[in-house]
């Protein structure tokens, strides 16, 4: 058990966590999407100690962290002009590229995959902190499995404490608050296989060619993404924003106890009588969706989430609430 800290980013605190990653130790860090759990890739104990920590089935592979996209080469045997055309266009940011692994990747980062997930994070600290390392991190969501992912220090501490030494903050914690979006750019043709904080329509402005896995929603081709996810320890509802209406609400909202709507400013319906939460514009819901599933859970016994519509990063939204739904 340790005595877990969280630490503000000064010089000094990202040298120690430095440190603690160098002795073999996993540590929590803030990124631009969620807060991630990392290790030294090359140290396959500290790597195997992220699964334990999680409780994350060992099937899962891990997000590899680099501070540069020149790094990337590092850890990808082959990269094409497109895969270089996406690093080059949203890198550092929240696209993550599925390539070709080098040998030197140990299996237990990639679940035994002969390809390897890879991304520069935004994120000033994360950057000094790989940079001070001088190793790539194997970085997963600071939560317990299932839970959902982490957007502030203190979600860490509620599933991590005692578990890890340091919790590195940063100034900008999580501005997407939102997972990456994943892009398999191994095979012939490049595929999204998990929606994430960077829009596939704007993917698509500069790789008109990228496909959206037809599995999407059932995670068959991004392992992680068929487990029971992002969920709070109460009942989801979720209700699409295309099939909302005043009756269909007011019906799941009677048949739930103690439930609470989360709504969001497309939804136009007088929600006075209702006990709810406007969650805002789209990015406020995709920035809060996590954090508001911690706290409804210490307030209510079920939450009925309405959905946005697809564009911009709203279905990666719709996506979260779905999994965390089932
Ligand atoms: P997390 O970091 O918790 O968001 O999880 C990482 C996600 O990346 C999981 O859903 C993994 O299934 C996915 N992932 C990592 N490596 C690969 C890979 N080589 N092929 C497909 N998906 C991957
Ligand atoms: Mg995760």
């Amino acid at each position: 058990m340790y005595n877990t800290k969280i630490l503000l980013p000064t010089e000094t605190n990202i040298e120690l966590c430095a440190k603690e990653l160098f002795d073999g130790e996993v540590i929590a860090f803030a990124t631009e999407t969620v807060y991630g759990l990392g290790a030294n890739i090359f140290n396959t104990e500290a790597v195997s100690k992220i699964f334990k920590i999680k409780n994350r089935p060992p099937d899962n592979p891990l997000i590899v962290h680099v501070p540069s996209v020149e790094d990337v080469r590092d850890i990808a045997a082959y990269i094409s002009d497109d895969a270089y055309k996406l690093l080059y266009r949203f890198s550092p940011g929240p696209l993550t590229l599925i390539l070709k692994k080098k040998q030197s990747i140990p299996y237990i980062v990639t679940a035994g995959a002969d390809t390897v997930a890879v991304r520069v994070p935004d994120n000033k600290v994360a950057i000094k902190l790989l940079t001070a390392t001088g190793f790539p991190l194997a970085a997963p969501s600071a939560n317990t499995s299932t839970r959902p992912s982490p957007t502030c220090a203190k979600h860490v501490m509620e599933d991590l404490n005692g578990k890890i030494k340091f919790i590195l903050q940063s100034e900008d914690d999580c501005q997407f608050g939102l997972e990456s979006t994943i892009v398999d750019m191994s095979g012939e043709h490049p595929t999204v296989l998990r929606l994430g904080s960077l829009p596939t329509s704007t993917l698509l402005d500069t790789l008109p060619n990228i496909k959206i896995a037809s599995s999407i929603e059932n995670g068959v081709l991004c392992p992680g993404t068929k487990y029971r996810h992002y969920a709070p320890n109460i009942k989801v509802d979720y209700v699409a924003f295309n099939k909302l209406t005043l009756s269909s609400l007011t019906k799941i909202y009677h048949n739930n106890k103690n439930t609470v709507i989360l709504t969001h400013d497309e939804v136009k319906l007088d929600l006075t009588n209702f006990e709810h939460i406007n969650m805002g514009s789209i990015e406020c819901y995709a920035k809060n969706l996590f954090s508001i599933f911690r706290e409804c859970e210490k307030k209510y016994q079920s939450i009925i989430a309405i959905g946005v519509s697809d564009k911009g990063i709203g279905r990666a939204i719709n996506n979260r609430i779905i999994k965390a739904s089932k």
